[in-house]
């Protein structure tokens, strides 16, 4: 079971997002207007990535599509998502670089260079970056799954990003370390999502429906502004319930 968001509920975790972050600025006013279809988010979320640079990498292109399910390819399931996750951090105001981000970019005859990539990644001053990718395996295997390499960032990261997806999927997959290399040379905190199992037809189904690649990369989403919460305020702060005067305005 998936459970699906809409645009109240997006708006109150931005607003709670908002009051953990300072809660300077946030009026009534705001919180009896709910966000309208297609509406902004509010700017007081963009104040974790305002200025930060997230490289957000499709995984394979071009000469290499990746795994393959019954009705499709992973490059491109892994280019729609990933241009889904991109609308979110844009929206939220951070500066968002791509590896490719159209179907040709990658010409078909090219081999996919992964250390080419990473270079370029690197080379980028990015503050995080996040690789997408679909699984394959076994055709009961299911759920996403956020993998990182090394660094107590790329851990939290991961964890933050994966108890997302948890709480959207219900799977029970938990964050793994993997010896990728595209995380082991990452010279910034990094992970993989791998957004769920296209060798499973039904997730191979969801994986391809845009309101599922949009539901899905609001958690990616979410749980990044976790992750980025906590490098902000001290963790005791953060265990504690917020403070009553920051939630009640009269
Ligand atoms: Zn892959």
């Amino acid at each position: 079971m998936r459970r699906g968001v809409n645009w109240s509920a997006r708006a109150v975790a931005v607003l709670a997002g908002a009051l953990l972050v300072g809660g300077f600025g946030l009026t009534g006013r705001a919180l009896s207007q709910p966000q309208k279809e297609g509406a902004q988010l509010p700017p007081l979320i963009g104040d974790l990535l305002r200025g930060r640079t997230v490289v957000i990498d499709p995984g394979h292109g071009g000469y290499d599509p990746g795994a393959r399910g019954m009705r499709s390819i992973e490059a491109k399931i892994n280019l729609e998502v990933a241009l889904k996750l991109r609308t979110w951090f844009q929206m939220a105001g951070a500066r968002v670089l791509m590896t490719w981000s159209r179907p040709g970019e990658i010409p078909a005859n090219r081999k996919y260079r992964v250390r080419q990539r990473m270079d370029w990644i690197n080379a980028q001053g990015a503050d995080l970056l996040i690789d997408i990718h679909c699984n394959s395996g076994a055709s009961s295997y299911r759920g996403p799954q956020t993998f990182y390499w090394d660094g107590a960032a790329s851990y939290h990261l991961a964890s933050d990003v994966q108890d997302e997806l948890r709480y959207f999927t219900s799977t029970r997959r938990d964050v793994k370390r993997i010896d990728q290399y595209v995380l082991r040379y990452a010279k910034m905190p990094a992970v993989n999502v791998e957004v769920g199992f296209i060798t499973n037809s039904q997730e191979e189904h969801r994986l391809m429906t845009p309101a599922y690649q949009e539901d899905l990369t609001w958690y990616i989403f979410i749980g990044t502004e976790r992750w980025l919460l906590k490098g902000r305020w001290p963790a005791n702060l953060l265990e504690s319930p917020p403070p009553t005067d920051l939630l009640v305005r009269d």
